[in-house]
């Protein structure tokens, strides 16, 4: 097939969408495959009852149940749920926000695509630009999102040990330099694959630079604060206008329904209402229509702080207990759980790559995702990369105990293979 530089490019096989598959189809061959490698969010059952009682309103309101599945929504989304919930964060964060400053689109992934393609890659000018991941490791998921190749720079983090085998990563701002080729910097926080949750001191430095260099600062937080808030430290909802804050209702519990939010100035939501337009007439309806109520109610903020997130980091705390017991006496580190549904598990002086970890892992029906991924931008090799795994702790309890116990002795052999 003689397909276009764009057709190519997303088409290609890269290392992440191998790796996909190999996921999926573990998954799919046999039923006994402990699952510890993707990002979906647990079946929390509270949450899922909540979401039943509302679909079923829909189903008994005839105009409702007509409107949400015969109608195209507007370009910008859904904008009941707009106006409720620009009001909800008015209202209780004191964002300076109405209706003119929220998009909806199909899932937070495509925000990232639309974003990254209107901040980074060929302007007009004849000028190349680039997206700036301050903190790498970062998000598996932006890696192959541009139009065009050579569209990260990432830098290292500055690593900073603590007590029982924690440490936490830190922007590294003595290295960061924000020069012309840079359209947009991005952070995840909570971090995917890590947990880290940038401080707020951190988020300040990030919004000052990026003011002062005029080029918008992009907040993923899919995970984040206020809903639904996966987040185990204490963060100040942010917003000002020349940040962009990306939010999704998947990790709520609802991934199904492609539901992603942006918050952001004007003239950008415009833009985004644009390609909405241009890609998919209008996004999806139904997930703002399921969580139109607890928006306009504040529930969908209680849900999460109540329910949600006492829910992920009773599981990180038994995940971290574990691993501490069952790796005692090897050289390993756990990045501290801050947030997000995963563990970062740092093998020091690990005597395979992660891939050939993850190879022996997945021999053994156990699916992590190796660290080496989690780079975008910085192509550079770095030894750490290949000391590193993801593991996701969402699944049910037993099958995370039987995923870490097998990740355990594996790396005990490991090590004692050397
Ligand atoms: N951002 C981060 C950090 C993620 O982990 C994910 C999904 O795993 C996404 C964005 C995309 O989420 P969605 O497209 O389901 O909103």
């Amino acid at each position: 097939m003689n397909l276009s530089t764009f057709g190519r490019k997303f088409t290609t096989h890269s290392g992440i969408l191998q790796l996909m598959d190999d996921l999926g189809r573990a998954m799919a061959g046999s039923g006994d495959c402990l699952m510890l490698g993707g990002g979906n969010p647990s079946h929390i059952p509270e949450v899922e009852q909540r979401f039943r009682r509302r679909l079923q309103e829909i189903l008994d309101n005839n105009r409702e149940f007509s409107h949400v599945i015969g109608d195209y929504d507007c370009p910008q989304g859904k904008l009941a749920f707009i106006e409720s919930l620009a009001e909800l964060l008015r209202r209780t964060f004191g964002w300076p926000i109405d209706s003119r400053h929220v998009a909806i689109t199909l899932g937070s992934q495509t925000s990232f695509f639309a974003l990254f393609n209107m901040f980074a890659g060929p302007y007009p000018d004849g000028r190349r630009r680039k997206i700036l991941l301050p903190l790498a490791p970062e998000y598996i998921g932006y890696a192959d999102v541009g139009l065009v190749e050579d569209f990260f720079v990432s830098h290292r983090p500055r690593i900073e040990h603590l007590d029982t085998r924690l440490f936490k990563y830190h922007v590294d701002f003595d290295s960061l330099r924000i020069t012309e080729d840079i359209g947009a910097i991005c952070v995840s926080r909570p971090t995917n694959p890590t947990g880290n949750v940038l401080t707020d001191e951190e988020i300040e430095r990030l919004d000052w630079l990026a003011k002062a260099h005029g080029i918008p600062l992009i907040i993923d937080n899919a995970y984040g604060t206020p809903f639904p808030n996966i987040v185990f430290t204490r963060t100040r909802p942010i917003w000002n206008d020349n940040m962009i804050v990306c939010m999704s209702l998947s990790k709520l519990g609802l991934p199904g329904t492609r539901t992603g939010i942006v918050i952001a100035r004007e003239e950008i939501i415009r833009a985004l209402t644009a390609i909405n337009a241009i890609i998919s007439l209008a996004p999806g309806s139904f997930g703002a229509a399921l969580a139109l109520p607890m928006v306009r109610s504040g529930e969908i903020l209680t849900l999460s702080r109540d329910i949600i997130r006492p829910y992920y980091q009773r599981k990180a705390e038994q995940a971290v207990a574990q691993l501490r017991t069952e790796l005692d006496g090897t050289d390993f580190y756990i990045h501290k759980p801050e947030g997000a549904l995963f563990l970062w598990l740092w093998l020091r002086n690990l005597p395979l790559t992660s891939q050939e970890f993850y190879e022996r892992l997945k021999r053994r029906r156990v699916l992590v995702v190796p660290g080496r991924y989690f780079f975008p931008g910085l192509p550079e090799p770095w030894r750490h990369k290949e000391e590193c795994i993801r593991i996701t702790y969402s699944q049910d309890e037993t099958v995370v105990q039987r995923g870490l116990s097998i990740i355990a002795e594996e790396a005990r052999r490991a090590y004692a293979e050397g």
